[in-house]
């Protein structure tokens, strides 16, 4: 295994889970993996089909998930290939029955549709575990509740699986909420701010809820001299497929993208995502902008919303679901609407929602406990107020920065190029009558930019 790990994939050591879960197929065992985006699963299942010599099988509804699968495979040696529906199956379909494949992606429908008269059954997987008695099934998800789990489990008839849960947490992505209007003077603010972070950070995914809203917000960013790209399912495939590669090549700085972007891009140093309008579940928001800071360094996931966003179960319903999908589907983006109103820890609520308790009762944010890197890096996790002020938002806090700001409370200096905001004199002298203990008064200088990303 260790050898193999090395071999193909480059890496000295398997992260815990996946040693476990790899040795368990390896005694064919059936599995359940449940762990995070970015946390590695993909290995679960490509290194035992190397290390017995057999083919494995993956089936996926994401073709563009396994076409780039396939393709960073080969560029490893190892023998893998897509079973669609174009002309070339037939050949993969001969070379796939003499075994020489070592791994070998498939959709559902292909899996399940064998082409005799007597199998007429079609997208059923359980059918699959009554002729592959002795094979292990591995199944793998990112986000599932306790329902889905279940679920999984008994649609492809598990066996006394071995069940591996992972935490949600993705503690170095920090979850900030804003409303918005919208209209131009909100559209200058966010060119601003995203040309702001991509000079500093890095690469940024911005996801809207409607074509049209890619098209104008990559307009104006490009405006702005951003080099801002965009996908969505009415491109054609090339176009689509030439966006993708020079995002991830960082020749472009910014995706701006519905959610058809995402499946399947490995792009291990996205530092933002930025969903523009509400998404339609905690489910596809946990997902999408877990798409960042998969290299493990602090990144950031903004959520703006409208309260009209919240008006568009009946856009999301379509016209064919019944009763109960649609109830399905109004629960889920109430529950997303729920979490852009939050006024406690987003990161608990998320990690909640997906039935894990946070151990720490407080996620840390700095006043809110950030755990930032730049929060890090000064030690202001260190500090005795910090985490204090969590029960208020971080949009409160701002608030009360900017008001403090023109009240005089607070001073805000242009220092080595730095904008810093500290105590004036004013708000000196009202700390010595408020708190005539308190000596000297806590005066602590930050950047404005703090207060604007992570109070
Ligand atoms: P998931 O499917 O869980 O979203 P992936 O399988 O795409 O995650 O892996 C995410 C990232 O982690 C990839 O860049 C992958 O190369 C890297 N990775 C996976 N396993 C290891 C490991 N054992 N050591 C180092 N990096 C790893």
């Amino acid at each position: 295994m260790e050898s193999i790990l090395k071999r193909y994939f480059g890496f000295s050591t398997f992260r815990p889970y996946q040693k476990e879960v790899i040795e368990k197929i390896l005694e064919k065992r059936d599995c359940l993996v449940v762990m995070a985006t970015g946390s590695g699963k993909s290995l679960c299942y490509q290194i035992p089909p190397l290390v017995v010599g057999k083919t494995g099988v993956v089936v996926s509804p994401l073709i563009s998930l396994m076409q780039d699968q396939v393709m960073t495979l080969k560029q490893r040696g190892i023998r893998a290939e897509y079973l669609g529906s174009t002309q070339t199956d037939q050949t993969v379909q001969t070379k796939a029955e003499k075994g020489q494949f070592n791994i070998l992606y498939m959709t559902p429908e292909k899996a399940c549709l064998i082409p005799t008269s007597f199998w007429v059954e079609y997208k059923q997987l359980d059918k699959l575990r009554d002729i592959l008695i002795d094979v292990p099934f591995i199944g793998l998800t990112a986000t599932a509740t306790e329902k889905v789990r279940a679920d999984i489990i008994i649609s492809v008839k598990m066996n006394d699986p071995y069940v591996s849960i992972g935490s949600f947490d993705r503690n170095n992505l920090f979850y900030g909420v804003k409303s918005f209007n919208r209209g131009s003077i909100f559209l200058d603010e966010l060119v601003q701010e995203v040309s702001n972070f991509v000079a500093r950070s890095g690469s940024t995914i911005i996801y809207c809820t409607t074509i049209k809203d890619v098209e104008q917000i990559s307009r104006s960013l490009q405006e702005a001299g951003i080099r801002a790209g965009i996908y969505h399912g009415q491109m054609d495939k090339r176009a689509r497929e030439e966006s993708h590669r020079l995002f991830v090549r960082d020749e472009l700085q910014v995706m701006v993208a519905t959610v058809a972007f995402g499946m399947g891009i490995d792009k291990p140093n996205i530092r933002q995502v930025i969903h523009y309008g509400c998404p339609k579940s905690l489910e596809s928001y946990y997902q999408e902008s877990g798409r960042c800071g998969r290299d493990g360094i602090a990144s950031v996931c903004w959520l703006y919303y409208t309260r009209s966003d919240f008006a568009k179960g009946d856009f999301y319903c379509g016209e064919s679901q019944n009763a109960k999908q649609r109830r399905a589907v109004l629960e889920s983006l109430m529950a997303a609407q729920r979490y852009c109103l939050l006024t406690t820890c987003r990161r608990k609520f998320l990690l909640e929602h997906f039935g894990e308790k946070l151990s720490a009762d407080r996620c840390g944010n700095f006043l809110r406990g950030s755990r930032s890197k730049k929060i890090l890096d000064a030690q202001f996790d260190k500090l005795p107020l910090h985490g204090l002020g969590k029960a208020y938002s971080s949009n409160w806090w701002k608030a009360l920065a900017h008001q403090l700001i023109s009240y005089g409370y607070l001073k805000e200096i242009v220092s080595d190029g730095y904008r810093t905001i500290s105590v004036s004199p004013k708000g000196e002298g009202f700390l010595a009558s408020a708190m005539p203990d308190c000596q000297p008064p806590l005066v602590l200088s930050v950047t404005s930019e703090m207060i604007d990303e992570e109070v």
